[in-house]
């Protein structure tokens, strides 16, 4: 839900005067600049962005103040009015939720002696919630200012702020992951392809990816193979794209290839926002070439000059290590003006989110590229027809660009060989939620569940029973232990009412309460709806109003079968998945975990969850 805040006042010193209008000066030279310069602004006036500032950026931007308003206020990542020294982004995403997100959030509260969006009196911290920072492999989670802390517990929370508080602030350039290295999940060797440099290769060296093979695949494209035949190839891989929908990779490009509208362009969708979805940040920051090249082939093949890396606004370290990437890439002739001695030029741009959810969707991003508020657009046209600045636009995500320069070099039936019938090639799968070791790894698609749960997470968390796994991320229904053996593709997860989604799946054990997990994810999706559609504005916060209500123990058995219908209904009638999301937990949940609702509408949840939460809320 948006809201409404009133930018306040602050003097700006003459340095941050002059900052501000180089920093103007630069982006407004940038076709949707006003995002990253708003961005720099807001670092540079210490985490917020005074009204002092807004307006001076509206006059050297060249934009209206109230536009520039607009456009700030639909973004979380942005503030108008002061912060402490330090952030706090305490992250309530699902997976946070389930390993004691709450607990964490009560022990910052009393450490800090402030509530959520208060400030220190020493304006050292100021504490903040966030949907999701996308390091759930160490849930429950906080990042602080540009640093993930993981495995958050009572004690950890304590020693952080000490650090902080003794000007012991990490920096994050320094840091060698933002979470844990790939090399604690055992990948079998011969599955490895989009990983397989990561933890291997000094991802800032481009010696080092040219060492492993980097950018051969985009020589052999542009030296050997037509634009049509790298469509071909691709499409005969059988790759379909990895950030949640599964439409067929070269299947897209051979739309828009043909078309005689120019100039077009590459988007790389980095947002990664899906609860969960922590894969595209191993490859960004550990392999940041091997994106590049896979959006410079995708590039030669449309007919693409200039692509857009869009990154969702936490990934620092990500963004740090990509524009390292590009900058050397440029430097030694791998990206800029006639790649390879050939008439085929392409340049990247990195462009950051502003931590909005629905910014992953496809024309979402679009718009936010473009200094826009991010509404997703009414479909058709696609992008790839329409996209960005209206001109033919492929939006593909990380994983997927990644996985096409070894598709390049080993050719379609060696990709083919992988995976299953219905699922080809390798993808990367994430384990997160309760289990020993979340995290994630990279095989051939179709193994199944309990092979992820128990060989790569370690087994349901301290020897408990599996209850649940919600599968494919957010918006997926759940799925049970007798679903453990379901191959992880894109057609079996379906006929099970699951997903493939982004690959991540979310185990909950026995001693999670169902109804509380699906309150916290209506509550995420509610938080997320971009307002564009009234029935999923309206019918998101009605959704979470009803789950409230039977956890309240004030709801009946008919608001259980009101919240499948007006889902259902929201599936038929809004303008993006956002709003489709909803209906298959709650149908999923509502049908298979029936007992666990019922006892909720009669004021009892069995495992004590709620009841506890109540308890505390009331005192
Ligand atoms: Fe926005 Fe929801 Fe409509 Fe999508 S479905 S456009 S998120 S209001």
């Amino acid at each position: 839900m948006l809201e409404i805040r009133t930018p306040e006042s602050a003097a700006l010193s003459q340095e941050q005067v002059a900052g501000i209008t180089d920093i103007c000066q630069r982006f407004r030279r940038i076709k949707g600049g006003l995002l990253p310069a708003l961005h720099q602004v807001q670092f540079l006036c210490g985490n917020w962005l005074p009204l002092e500032a807004l307006q001076q950026v509206a006059r050297e931007m060249g934009v209206p103040y109230p536009y520039l308003y607009g456009v700030l206020s639909f973004y979380t990542m942005f503030a108008t009015s002061p912060r402490g020294k330090h952030l706090i982004r305490m992250c309530e995403s699902p997976p946070c939720h389930v390993n004691g997100a709450e607990n964490m959030l009560k022990v910052l509260k009393q450490e800090l002696g402030v509530d959520v969006g208060e400030t220190t009196a020493d304006g050292l911290f100021t504490l903040e919630l966030t949907a999701c920072i996308g390091v759930c492999e160490v849930a429950p989670a906080m990042q602080i200012n540009e640093v993930v802390h993981g495995r958050l517990t009572a004690e950890r929370v304590k020693a952080i702020l000490d650090d902080y508080r003794a000007g012991k602030a990490p920096d994050y350039k320094e840091l060698r992951r933002t979470t844990n290295p790939v090399s604690d999940y055992p990948a079998s060797p011969d599955e490895l392809s989009l990983l397989r440099n990561v933890d291997v290769i000094d991802p800032m060296s481009l010696d080092d990816y040219l060492a492993k093979g980097g950018y051969e695949a985009l020589k052999k494209a542009l030296t050997t193979m037509t634009g049509e035949e790298v469509v071909n190839v691709v499409k005969d891989s059988g790759l379909r794209g990895r950030g949640g929908a599964g439409f067929p990779t070269g299947l897209k490009w051979s739309f828009t290839r043909p078309s005689p509208i120019f100039p077009k362009y590459m988007i790389c969708n980095a947002d990664e926002g899906e609860p969960g979805t922590i894969k595209d940040r191993y490859i960004m920051e550990g392999d940041p070439h091997r994106v590049l090249e896979g959006m410079a082939i995708a590039g030669y093949a449309i007919g693409a000059h200039l692509g857009y890396i869009y990154c969702r606004g936490e990934y620092y370290l990500s963004m740090h290590r990509l524009q390292h990437a590009i900058d050397q890439a440029m430097a030694k002739g791998y990206l800029g003006d006639n790649i390879f001695g050939t008439d085929f030029s392409f340049h990247v741009q990195i462009q950051t989110g502003g931590g909005s959810y629905v910014c992953g969707e496809e024309t979402a991003l679009i718009e936010s590229i473009q200094g826009q508020r991010g509404y997703p657009r009414v479909k058709p046209p696609f992008p790839g027809q329409v996209g960005v600045w209206y001109k033919p636009t492929i939006v593909n995500n990380v994983e997927s660009y990644s996985s096409v320069p070894d598709i390049i070099i080993h050719g379609a039936d060696w990709y083919k060989a992988k995976g299953t019938e219905d699922s080809k090639g390798t993808k990367i799968y994430q384990v997160v939620g309760q289990v020993n070791r979340p995290g994630v790894v990279e095989c051939n698609m179709g193994r199944p569940l309990s092979w992820l749960i128990n060989d790569i997470g370690g087994g349901v968390r301290e020897g408990r029973k599996l209850k649940a796994v919600q599968p494919g991320g957010a918006a997926s229904g759940f799925i049970l232990p007798e679903h453990a053996d379901t191959p992880l593709e894109y057609k079996a997860l379906y006929e099970v009412e699951g997903a493939l989604g982004s690959g991540t799946m979310l185990v909950m054990d026995d001693t999670t309460c169902i109804v509380d997990v699906v309150k916290c994810l209506m509550y995420f999706f509610q938080h997320e709806s971009c307002g564009f559609c009234l029935p999923c504005r309206r019918g998101t916060r009605v959704l979470y109003e009803l789950v409230c209500k039977v956890i309240n123990g004030n709801g009946s058995e008919a608001d259980l079968d009101r919240m499948v219908s007006l889902s259902k209904i929201m599936t038929e009638s809004t303008n993006c998945a956002l709003g489709w999301s909803p209906h298959s937990f709650l149908k999923t949940t509502i049908e298979r975990f029936r007992k666990e609702w019922l006892d909720h509408v009669h004021g009892k949840c069995a495992l004590g969850v709620c009841s506890k939460k109540a308890h505390a809320a009331a005192h």
